[in-house]
């Protein structure tokens, strides 16, 4: 029967005044149910906008999508707004990074959670009540039968959060995407919200994307990781494999600019320098070229006249001209401390 969730070749361009942005550019991965991806890059990598092509969020008019997204077998390029909008909520929801752009300051915390369950269910108001109070209940709000009647102002940040979270799952969909769930928290609520988010994906099996720059955040919550850069994966695997031993020199960076939660890996600070490239006029070869400090160690002089592709097919991958014997050894004897 496939993959639950299998992206093939997904390319998102958006039309500007300067030219076409290519903000995803072949890019394919897949996600079993009661599994967890986490994508991780820097702004501008992709990683936002592929999750908001696979919603149906992105600017219909000024994008053009191409490639395959599809859910549980079914095609989701090239469906309309209201097939989308059906599917969001019942089948797929998302996280925001701050709850505040998705819950209104105007209505009940219990209203908005109920409301979400009876769009999509057609409950009554009771039950759509009871379901808000379930909700609230499961993601640890302390006394839900009365929080249910809050505003979110009257919420911490991290019980907004928390809400947030119950609104997203109110209907049970199989796939969530948080996109930067836990920024804008202190470290402390920000390992609880992820604790809680991995709790409720074993209790109830959904398949979530965690989108983030954050490599401890992965460490934290994800199976498997894929790291983007300029439109494209460059490098995936588990996320055992590519925190203990990543292949690809942006990854390198990553790691060294690990911040939070503590991860498993202590590299001395040496972040990537420079910043990402247009997507309007991308650098020739690799277009991680100029900022890669390891280029005149790739065979052939590739770096600056041939993309690399992500490779092998499947297992861990990494699209970059070194060899992976030279891979190792720079990780090994440079990158990682003695
Ligand atoms: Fe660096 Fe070349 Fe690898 Fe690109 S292909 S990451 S420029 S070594
Ligand atoms: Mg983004």
């Amino acid at each position: 029967s496939g993959p639950f969730l299998s992206v093939d070749d997904l390319q998102v361009r958006f039309r500007t005044e300067d030219g076409v942005v290519k903000a995803v550019d072949g890019l394919s991965f897949d996600l079993e149910k009661g599994s967890t991806l986490g994508i991780v890059g820097e702004s501008g990598s992709g990683k936002s906008v592929t999750n908001l092509a696979i919603l149906g969020l992105h600017h219909r008019k000024a994008t053009e999508i191409t490639g395959s997204i599809k859910l549980d077998g079914e095609e989701l390029v090239g469906r309309t707004d209201r097939e989308l909008e059906h599917l969001r909520g019942r089948k797929m929801a998302m996280i925001f990074q701050d709850p505040l752009t998705a819950l209104s300051p105007y209505y009940t915390i219990g209203r908005q959670i109920g409301e979400t369950f009876s769009k999509h269910t057609g409950a009554s108001k009771k039950e759509a009540r009871d379901r808000a109070v379930e909700m609230l209940t499961r993601v640890g709000i302390p006394q839900p039968s009365l929080r249910v009647d809050d505003y979110p102002h009257q919420f911490s940040g991290g019980m907004r959060q928390r809400a947030m979270i119950a609104m997203s799952l109110v209907c049970d969909p199989d796939l969530l995407i948080a996109d930067e769930p836990t920024t804008a928290l202190d470290v402390t609520v920000q390992a609880q919200i992820l604790d809680l988010l991995k709790d409720l994906q074993q209790e109830l099996g959904t398949a979530i994307i965690m989108i983030t720059h954050d490599l401890g955040v992965i460490a934290r919550t994800a199976h498997d990781v894929m790291v983007m850069y300029a439109g494209r994966a460059v490098e995936r695997g588990t996320v055992r494999e590519v925190l203990k031993a990543p292949q690809h020199p942006y990854t390198w960076g990553l790691l060294s600019s690990m911040p939070s939660l503590g991860g498993p890996l202590d590299v001395p600070l040496r972040p990537v320098r420079g910043t990402p490239p247009s997507l309007i006029n991308m650098p020739k070869g690799c277009p991680f070229n100029p900022r890669c400090d390891y280029q005149e160690q790739a065979v052939g002089g590739k770096c600056s006249t041939e993309r690399p592709l992500l490779a092998p097919a499947t297992g861990h991958a990494t699209a970059c001209h070194l060899t992976l014997e030279r891979q190792q050894d720079i990780f090994i004897n440079q990158i990682q401390p003695r």
